[in-house]
C-alpha cells in the first residue's frame, strides 16, 4: 500500500528540527529522501521526504505538489546521517539534507506579478499613488518581479501595495523558479547529412543566388580556392546565402560535426543561417551533453607502489583486516566502525599507507573517500591519488567552477569512480559502495564549516557515516587533534603509529630509501635575553647569524609569522609575563577603543598597565606584528637579500600561492616571510633556516585550544628542518621558552605536549572532558547585542539553575573580532557534559547561531 502522509522538510527559515505534514496525492509514488514540491504559506518549496508515517486520516494537510526526481535524492543511510547533522548540529532539516544533493539543487521560487485578465483595463480612482504606479508597471510590462515593485515605491511600502492589488484582483501573482546556480551543460553540433561534395555544390549554389553581387566579388579577388571561408565583413552581414555557403563549405572541408558555438563565433553567422540549412536538409541539428573535467588535459602516469617499511606494513596490515571484516558481514548498523587514527610525524609516509587500504578496498569491490584540507589540496596532492588510480580520481572542492563541481557530483553518483578526494564538503559526495573514508590532517580545523549552517565537522561527520555504511575510518596526522589521541587512548579508536621518517635519497641513480627515526629539532631562543644584551631588532643574535651564513652560502631562509586566528596581547619583554583573566586562566586581548584589556570568554575588562605586574619593568608591550613588518625589518637587517611576501593579503591578489612558491623554489628570492601557509608540506631543497620570528604569537589566543594550535603549526614548521642534503636548522624566538608547547614543539614530542594538554583541560573542565556550544548574537547597534545577550545568559542560568543542571554559561562577552561584516557579535559559551540538554529546555530567540563543539571560540 502506497503512503498516504509525508513528513516533509522544507526550504524555509522555520528553524532547526522541524518537520511539517502534507498528504500524498493518489497515484503519486514518494520514497523518504525523495525531493518533492510542497506549498508553504503562500509560496510554493523544495522540501526532502524524512517520513512516511503511518497514521490515520488527517484533516486540513495540503497535498505534496510534484516529486523533483523520480528517484529518492538521497539514500536511507544519508536520510539517517542527515537527521543525526540536523539534530547534532541544531540545524534545520532541510538544511542537514541538502548538504548531500549536488550543487544547483538549492532553488527558491519568486513571486511574479502579471495584470489580471479579468480586471477592467481603465485605472481604478481610488487607488494610492503608489498602487497606481504598481499597477501601471505590471500592465505595461506584462509581468514583474518584487525588485522591480521595490525599486518603484520602495522597500517598504512594496508588501502593503501588493497585497492591496492582489486583494482587489488587479494583478495575479505566480511563483516562478529562479534558475538553478548550476546544471547539465549541453552543447548544441551541427552534422552535414549529405556528402561533402553535395555540401560544395549547395554552396556554390548559394553564392550564385545574387549573381550581380558575386560577380563583383569576383573581379574585387574574393574566393580564390583556397580561401574559401574568408569572405568580407560586408557581405557575411547583408547576405545570408554567402553566410550560409560558408558553413556548408567549413563541414565540408574540414570536421563534418561541430559545435553550434564554435562555427558561429569563428564564421562570425547566426543560428538563424544553421536553421535554414537544416530546413533545407542539408545539415542536422544535435545535442550533446558536456561533461566539464577539473582534471581534463592531464595525463597521469600510472604509478606502481613501493614496498612498504615495516611500520607501514604493521599500519596497512591492520587497515587490511578492517576492511576484509567489514566486507565479509553485511552493513552493521548502528555499531562503532573499524576507525584507526594514524599518528606518524611528517614525512613518516602516511599518504602511502592510505594509497595501500584504497586499493585494498577497491580489490574487494569498494570505493573510497579522502579528505584532506582545502590548503592541501594542490596539484601535487592530486597526482598522487591520480597515479595511483588512473581516471579513477574525482576531485570536489570549492575552487571547482560551479559546472565542474555539478558535472563531478552526477559521475560519481554514477559510480565512475574509484576515489574522491576533496576538501571537507566531500564527505557528502554520493560515492556508492563506500568501504573506506581517509581524514588526511584530522587535526585541521578547516573540516569545521563554521561560517554557514550546520556547523558540522567533516570528520565527525565521517565517523557517523561509517558507522551507518559499514566502512573503515582512517584518520590521519602528525600532531592529532588532542581529543582525539584521548579518545585513541580510551580505546575507541585503534592507534596506529609511523615513528620514523621515510628518506628517499638518489645513490648512483637510484633511489635509496632510509629510516630516520630521530627528528630535527629546533632550537628555542630566548628573546629576554636578547634585550638584556641590547639587542633590540626583531631578529636575535642566533637567528641573525644563521640567515648571514644561509645568504652567504647562496641558501633559502624562511621566516615565519603564526598569525592565524591570532589577537594582540600584552607581554612583558623583560620577563615574558602575559595578563590574564584571573577567572578564566586565558589571556587577556588589548582592545585599542578605551585602551583596555578585556577577557573574550567572560567580557572582566582591565586597564593597560604600565609597568609589568611581576617584575615591575616597563616594556611591557603589544605583541602581535604582521609579516610587513618583518619583511621591512629584514630588509634593513640584511641588506642585499632578495625578499618575497607570502600571507593571504599578497595572496589575496593577482600573485596566487603557486605563483609565489614556483619563484621561490627558482630561487628568485632569498627569504620568504609568510605565515601558516608555508608551513604545509612544502619541500624546497636549497631552505636551510627556519625562523619563527615570535613562536609566543597565537600562544595567548583567547582560545582553550590556543596551545594545541601552536603546538600543531610549530611543529609543521620544526618538520620542514632537515629535508634536503643540505641539513638544515629550525630557530623559534619566544619569550616563553619554558611555554609547554613551544617547548614540546621543537623537540617534536607529541606524547609529551598531549600529556600536559589533557592534565589541563581535565582541572579546566573543558573538551575532551566536557562539551561546548557556542552562542552568538550579532547586530549592527552593539548595545541591542550586548543588551539580548545579557538577556539570553539570564535565561539561560535561571533555567539551568531550576533544573539543577551542571553547566557553566560563560559570558557575555565579545567576539574576535569584535564587528565582523559591519555587525556587533557577543557570544555566551555553554560548557558542560550535555549542552544540548539545556538548549532544549530554553529555545533560542530568533537570530542567535549556535556552534555545537566549535572549533574556535573566537
Ligand atoms: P606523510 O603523508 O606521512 O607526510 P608521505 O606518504 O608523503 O608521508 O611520504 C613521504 C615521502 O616518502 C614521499 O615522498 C613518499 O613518496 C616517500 N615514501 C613513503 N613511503 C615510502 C616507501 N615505503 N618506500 C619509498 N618511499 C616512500
Ligand atoms: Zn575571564
Amino acid at each position: 500500500m502506497s503512503a498516504r502522509y509525508a513528513d516533509v522538510a522544507v526550504n524555509a527559515p522555520v528553524g532547526p528540527r522541524r518537520l511539517f505534514s502534507y498528504a500524498v496525492p493518489d497515484g503519486m509514488a514518494v520514497q523518504p529522501g525523495q525531493a518533492v514540491r510542497v506549498p508553504f504559506g503562500p509560496r510554493t518549496v523544495q522540501g526532502i521526504v524524512f517520513d512516511l508515517p503511518d497514521v490515520p486520516e488527517v484533516s486540513k494537510v495540503r497535498p505534496i505538489e510534484a516529486v523533483i526526481d523520480p528517484g529518492p535524492l538521497l539514500t536511507p543511510a544519508q536520510l539517517q546521517l542527515a537527521r543525526w547533522v540536523a539534530e547534532y548540529y541544531r540545524a534545520s532539516y532541510f538544511d542537514a539534507a541538502a548538504l548531500w544533493a549536488h550543487l544547483g539543487f538549492r532553488q527558491r521560487a519568486r513571486p511574479v506579478l502579471t495584470p489580471s485578465p479579468t480586471a477592467s483595463p481603465d485605472m481604478p480612482a481610488d487607488l494610492t499613488e503608489r498602487g497606481a504606479a504598481v499597477l501601471r508597471l505590471v500592465r505595461q510590462r506584462g509581468r514583474a518581479g518584487m525588485s522591480d515593485v521595490e525599486e518603484s515605491v520602495g522597500k517598504r511600502a512594496a508588501a502593503a501595495v501588493v497585497r492591496v492589488l492582489l486583494d482587489r484582483e488587479l494583478v495575479e501573482r505566480r511563483w516562478e523558479w529562479e534558475r538553478p546556480s548550476a546544471g547539465p551543460r549541453v552543447a548544441r553540433l551541427v552534422r552535414l547529412v549529405v556528402t561533402p561534395q553535395q555540401a560544395l555544390e549547395a554552396a556554390a549554389n548559394l553564392r550564385a543566388l545574387p549573381v550581380a553581387r558575386l560577380k563583383k566579388m569576383k573581379q574585387l579577388g574574393f574566393f580564390s580556392e583556397r580561401q574559401l571561408n574568408v569572405e568580407s565583413a560586408r557581405d557575411l552581414r547583408v547576405n545570408p546565402g554567402v553566410r550560409q555557403a560558408v558553413i556548408l563549405e567549413t563541414l565540408a572541408l574540414g570536421e563534418d560535426r561541430q559545435f553550434l558555438e564554435d562555427v558561429c563565433q569563428s564564421l562570425g553567422v547566426g543560428s538563424d543561417d544553421v536553421v535554414a540549412l537544416a530546413q533545407q536538409g542539408l545539415i542536422a541539428l544535435e545535442t550533446r551533453r558536456v561533461v566539464r573535467d577539473p582534471l581534463a588535459g592531464q595525463s597521469f602516469v600510472p604509478r606502481p607502489a613501493p614496498p612498504l617499511t615495516p611500520a607501514q606494513a604493521h599500519a596497512f596490515g591492520e587497515v587490511e583486516q578492517a576492511l576484509e571484516a567489514a566486507a565479509s558481514t553485511s552493513p552493521r548498523g548502528d555499531r562503532m566502525p573499524a576507525a584507526f587514527l594514524l599518528h606518524g610525524v611528517t614525512g613518516s609516509g602516511k599518504t602511502e599507507v592510505y594509497l595501500r587500504a584504497l586499493e585494498k578496498a577497491v580489490a574487494l569491490g569498494k570505493k573510497g573517500i579522502v579528505l584532506v584540507p582545502e590548503i592541501a589540496l594542490t596539484p601535487q596532492t592530486v597526482q598522487r591519488f591520480a597515479e595511483r588510480f588512473p581516471n579513477r580520481v574525482a576531485v570536489l572542492h570549492s575552487a571547482l567552477s560551479p559546472g565542474e563541481q555539478y558535472d563531478e557530483w552526477w559521475r560519481i553518483h554514477d559510480g565512475a569512480f574509484d576515489v574522491v578526494i576533496g576538501s571537507r564538503g566531500a564527505i557528502f559526495a554520493p560515492q556508492p559502495d563506500l568501504g573506506l573514508i581517509v581524514v588526511d590532517e584530522e587535526h585541521e580545523w578547516t573540516y569545521k564549516q563554521h561560517d554557514a549552517t550546520p556547523h558540522y565537522h567533516a570528520r565527525d561527520v565521517a565517523l557517523e557515516l561509517a558507522r551507518r555504511t559499514g566502512a573503515v575510518l582512517v584518520m590521519g596526522s602528525a600532531t592529532p587533534d588532542v581529543a582525539s589521541y584521548y579518545r585513541a587512548r580510551r580505546g575507541e579508536y585503534r592507534l596506529l603509529e609511523l615513528p620514523e621518517r621515510v628518506i628517499v635519497e638518489e645513490e648512483a641513480d637510484r633511489p635509496v630509501v632510509r629510516l630516520e627515526p630521530r627528528l630535527p629539532q629546533a632550537e628555542v631562543v630566548d628573546l629576554r635575553d636578547e634585550l638584556r644584551a641590547g639587542n633590540r631588532s626583531m631578529f636575535s643574535r642566533t637567528l641573525a647569524e644563521g640567515v648571514r651564513a644561509a645568504l652567504a652560502a647562496k641558501e633559502q631562509v624562511i621566516l615565519f609569522l603564526n598569525r592565524r586566528g591570532a589577537s594582540t596581547f600584552v607581554q612583558c619583554r623583560d620577563c615574558g609575563f602575559v595578563l590574564r583573566c584571573r577567572r578564566c586562566d586565558i589571556a587577556l586581548t588589548y582592545h585599542t577603543q578605551g585602551e583596555r584589556m578585556v577577557c573574550h570568554q567572560c567580557n572582566d575588562r582591565r586597564p593597560v598597565p604600565q609597568l609589568c605586574p611581576q617584575c615591575g619593568g616597563r616594556r611591557i608591550r603589544y605583541l602581535g606584528a604582521g609579516t610587513q613588518k618583518v619583511a621591512e625589518e629584514a630588509a634593513s637587517a640584511f641588506p642585499g637579500a632578495r625578499l618575497l611576501r607570502w600571507d593571504r593579503d599578497v595572496t589575496a591578489g593577482r600573485r596566487t600561492h603557486e605563483v609565489i612558491l614556483r619563484s621561490f623554489l627558482a630561487h628568485e628570492a632569498d627569504i620568504l616571510v609568510g605565515t601558516q601557509m608555508i608551513a604545509k608540506g612544502l619541500h624546497i631543497p636549497l631552505v636551510t633556516l627556519v625562523g619563527v620570528v615570535c613562536a609566543d604569537i597565537g600562544l595567548y589566543t583567547p582560545d582553550y585550544r590556543a596551545g594545541e594550535r601552536t603546538f600543531q603549526v610549530l611543529s609543521q614548521v620544526a618538520g620542514r628542518a632537515g629535508r634536503g642534503p643540505r641539513g638544515g636548522k629550525v630557530v623559534f624566538q619566544t619569550y616563553s621558552p619554558q611555554n609547554y608547547a613551544i617547548q614540546a614543539a621543537a623537540r617534536q614530542d607529541y606524547v609529551k605536549f598531549y600529556e600536559q594538554e589533557i592534565a589541563s583541560r581535565r582541572a579546566l573542565g573543558y573538551p575532551p572532558y566536557s562539551r561546548l556550544a557556542l552562542l552568538r548574537y550579532a547586530h549592527t547597534n552593539n548595545d541591542v547585542a550586548r543588551e539580548e545577550a545579557a538577556r539570553l545568559a539570564q535565561n539561560i542560568r535561571r533555567e539551568r539553575d531550576a533544573r539543577g543542571m551542571v553547566l557553566d554559561a560563560l559570558g557575555p562577552a565579545p567576539g574576535f573580532p569584535q564587528r565582523l561584516r559591519g555587525r556587533y557579535r557577543w557570544q555566551i559559551v555553554l560548557r558542560g557534559a550535555d549542552p544540548a540538554a539545556l538548549l532544549d529546555a530554553v529555545p533560542l530567540p530568533p537570530g542567535w547561531d549556535v556552534d555545537v563543539d566549535p572549533a574556535v571560540l573566537l
